[in-house]
């Protein structure tokens, strides 16, 4: 099953009535990719933390802004959308309430 790679972040593909999207990491020669990476370290305190190429983030933590939806309905993120909100990433100490954006 796939789910969201946030610590604190219970949003699993399919949960009944949650209507959750999960982002894979941009690819390599992005440079945003390197604020994902923050963004989850950050998140886990935990500074060698890496991505796989199974890695998720859900919608949760972007603006609603930065995802679209095409023709077909199914959301994908506009390019260069980074995770929000992005303080936590420059404040590794504090824990970011995450919540409240859905
Ligand atoms: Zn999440």
């Amino acid at each position: 099953m796939p789910s969201c790679v946030m610590y604190n972040c219970k949003s699993r593909y399919g949960n009944p009535g949650l209507e959750y999207s999960l982002f894979s990491f941009p690819n390599e020669n992005r440079k945003e990719r390197e604020i994902w990476i923050r963004f989850v370290q950050a998140d886990r305190r935990h500074e060698e933390w890496l991505p796989s190429a199974a890695t998720k983030l859900c919608s949760k933590h972007f603006r609603r802004e930065d995802i679209t939806y095409g023709p077909t309905g199914r959301p994908a993120l506009r390019k260069g959308a980074v995770p929000y909100p992005i303080y936590i990433v420059s404040s590794l100490l504090s824990r970011s309430p995450s919540q409240g954006c859905l």
